[in-house]
C-alpha cells in the first residue's frame, strides 16, 4: 500500500440527507404504485446517499401509456426542428448551472473521482447542444429522376416510443448518447437508469422539466433489470429499445425484444487492445496507457486494458507504466485529485480480484498491485492500480472484460501477429495503435475489428463522431449523424404527377 499514491478523505460534502428519487410518469414525480422504495449505498463512503422508487411492472404501464399517448397524440413528434432544438439548448443550459449537483451525485453512486464526473456533465452538455443542430437540419429526400410521371419522397419520420435502458457506470453520458437524439428525431421515451445510480437521470428529469418539455414525453421509471428493464423490452406498444450494458444483458434484450419484433440497438462490453510498436513515443503511449486502464476504475466499457507491446521494448514499456502507475492518485473520490476512486460493489470487487489470482496461478507475473486495499477513513471498497505482465491470449484475464483498474501486458513480434491479437476477441468496441509510421497505423486501422480505432492517442471522443462496436460489442451507432438516424424510420410517398397511365 506505502507505494502507492493514497489521498485522504473529505467527507464535508457529503449531503446530510438521502436524494429522494422517484420514478417520473406523464409529467409528474410518483412513488411506485406498491410503495416499494431501496437505498443506494456509497461504494466510496459507506452511506445512504439516495433513497429510490423501486418500480414493478405497473408504473412500466403507466410510463409507457403516458409515452404511447404522447407520441400519438403528436405533442413532441409534430412540433418543428426550432422548436425541439430550442429546448435541447435550454436543457443543455441547464445541465451547465446544476453541474456541480449532478456531478456530486454521480460520485456518490459510483464512486468515481469527483474531476472525472464533472468533464462527463460538461461533455453531455455539449452532447445536448449537438444534437440541437441535428434537429435544425433533420430532412429528407426526394427523387425526380423517376420519370416524367413520378416524384418519390423519403420522409424521415420518428420511431415512436424508445425504452432507453442504461448501466452504471456512465449514468449521465450515457442517457446523453441516446436522449437528446431520440427528441431531436421527434420519438418519446422511457428511461430506465441502473438501480445503482438512478439519482443523476431522475435530476435531467428535472431539467427536462423545467425546460417546458410537454407531458408524458419523457417518463422515468427506477428499479431492477427485472421487473423494469424487462417490461419495457416486452411491451408492444414500445417500438425500439435502445441499451447499452452488459453483452450478456444485450443478448437476453435481443431475444425477449423479438417477441414483437422492436428495433435494438446495444451499446456493450469490451476488451480493448493498443497496440505499441517500437517505433512510438514511448512517453505519450505510457501516458495515455495509465489514463486509458484507471479511468473510472477500469469500469469503463472503453477501458484500454490489453496491451499487445512489441517485444523488444516490452520490459521498459513495463517498467515505465508501473512507475508511472504508482503516481496516480488513488483513494477518495470527491478529493480533486483523485484519478482512480472506488469500485462499485463488493461482489464485482471480488470478480476483479479472482481474474488477477487465477491469471497469476496460470504463469502470468504481478508486477503492482493485485489487491483490494481499504482506504483509511473511508467504508468503501478500493482495488489497487494493477499491472499483470507475461499475459497470454488464451486467459480470462485477456479476453474477458475485467471491469477494473487492471491492465494485461501481451508481446508481439510481427504487425501480423499483432492484428491477430487483436482480432482474436469476442468484443470489437474500440482499438488503438501506437507508432510514428502513418503507414502501420492505417494499416492497423484497416484491419481492427473495432468501431473505434485510435491512432497515438487514447479515448477522445467528440460529439460529431460516431460510437459503437462490432462483434458482441453491440450494433447500432450513437452520437454523430449516425446518433440521430437511429430513431428515425424511412417513409416512401410515391405520388404520381402525370395525367394517365397510358
Ligand atoms: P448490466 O447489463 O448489468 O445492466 C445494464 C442495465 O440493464 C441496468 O439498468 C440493468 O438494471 C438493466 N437490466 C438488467 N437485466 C435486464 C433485463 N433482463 N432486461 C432489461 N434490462 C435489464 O450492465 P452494468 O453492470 O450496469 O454496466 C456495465 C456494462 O456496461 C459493461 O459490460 C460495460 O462494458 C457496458 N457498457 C458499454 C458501453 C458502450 O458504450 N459500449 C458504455 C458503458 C457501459
Amino acid at each position: 500500500m506505502s507505494e502507492l499514491n493514497v489521498v485522504s478523505i473529505s467527507e464535508a460534502q457529503i449531503p446530510s440527507e438521502a436524494f429522494v428519487a422517484r420514478h417520473l410518469i406523464d409529467g409528474s414525480w410518483q412513488a411506485s404504485a406498491d410503495g416499494a422504495t431501496f437505498e443506494r449505498i456509497s461504494p466510496s463512503h459507506g452511506s445512504v446517499v439516495t433513497l429510490a422508487s423501486k418500480g414493478s411492472a405497473r408504473d412500466v404501464d403507466a410510463a409507457i401509456s403516458a409515452a404511447r399517448l404522447a407520441f400519438d397524440k403528436g405533442r413532441w413528434s409534430r412540433t418543428s426542428g426550432k422548436e425541439r432544438a430550442t429546448l435541447l439548448l435550454k436543457v443543455a443550459d441547464l445541465i451547465d448551472r446544476e453541474r456541480d449537483r449532478i456531478a456530486l451525485m454521480e460520485t456518490l453512486e459510483s464512486g468515481k473521482p469527483i474531476s472525472q464526473a464533472k468533464a462527463e456533465i460538461e461533455g453531455a452538455a455539449d452532447i445536448w447542444r449537438y444534437a440541437a443542430s441535428l434537429a435544425r437540419t433533420l430532412h429528407g429526400e426526394s427523387y425526380n429522376s423517376l420519370g416524367n410521371d413520378f416524384l418519390g419522397l423519403v420522409l424521415k419520420e420518428p420511431i415512436g416510443v424508445v425504452s432507453i435502458i442504461t448501466p452504471w457506470n456512465f449514468p449521465f453520458l450515457i442517457v446523453t448518447q441516446k436522449l437528446p437524439f431520440a427528441l431531436a428525431a421527434g420519438c418519446t421515451a422511457v428511461i430506465k437508469p441502473s438501480e445503482m445510480t438512478p439519482a443523476t437521470t431522475v435530476i435531467l428529469g428535472e431539467l427536462l422539466l423545467e425546460a417546458g418539455l410537454p407531458a408524458g414525453v419523457v417518463n422515468i421509471v427506477l428499479g431492477c433489470g427485472d421487473p423494469v428493464g424487462a417490461a419495457m423490452t416486452t411491451d408492444k406498444r414500445v417500438d425500439m429499445v435502445t441499451f447499452t450494458g452488459s453483452t450478456a444483458v444485450g443478448k437476453a434484450i435481443v431475444s425477449a425484444a423479438s417477441g414483437s419484433l422492436k428495433k435494438v440497438s446495444l451499446e456493450l462490453g469490451g476488451k480493448n487492445p493498443q497496440v505499441i510498436f517500437p517505433d512510438a513515443d514511448l512517453d505519450s503511449a505510457v501516458d495515455a496507457v495509465v489514463f486509458g486502464v484507471y479511468f473510472n476504475a477500469g469500469e469503463c466499457c472503453n477501458s484500454g486494458s490489453r496491451i499487445i507491446v512489441h517485444e523488444d521494448i516490452a520490459e521498459e514499456f513495463t517498467r515505465r507504466t508501473v512507475a508511472l502507475s504508482r503516481q496516480v492518485p488513488f483513494g477518495d473520490p470527491l478529493d480533486p485529485s483523485t484519478k482512480v476512486g472506488a469500485i462499485i460493489t463488493p461482489e464485482h470487487q471480488n470478480k476483479i480480484d479472482r481474474y488477477v489470482q487465477e491469471a497469476a496461478q496460470s504463469g502470468a507475473s504481478i508486477e503492482l498491485g493485485g489487491e483490494a486495499l481499504a482506504v483509511p477513513g473511508l467504508k468503501g471498497q478500493f482495488y489497487q492500480p494493477t499491472v499483470v505482465s507475461n499475459v497470454r491470449s488464451n486467459m480470462p484475464i485477456a479476453r474477458d472484460e475485467v471491469f477494473g483498474p487492471v491492465l494485461s501486458v501481451l508481446t508481439f513480434k510481427t504487425l501480423d501477429e499483432a492484428i491477430e491479437l487483436v482480432n482474436d476477441a469476442d468484443y470489437g468496441l474500440s482499438a488503438g495503435v501506437w507508432s510514428e509510421n502513418v503507414h502501420t497505423c492505417l494499416e492497423f486501422a484497416r484491419q481492427a475489428q473495432a468501431g473505434t480505432v485510435w491512432t497515438n492517442t487514447w479515448m477522445d471522443g467528440f460529439s460529431e463522431l460516431p460510437f459503437g462496436g462490432v462483434k458482441e460489442s453491440g450494433q447500432g451507432r450513437e452520437l454523430g449523424k449516425y446518433g440521430l438516424e437511429e430513431f428515425l424510420e424511412a417513409k416512401t410517398v410515391t405520388m404520381r404527377i402525370g395525367r394517365s397511365r397510358a
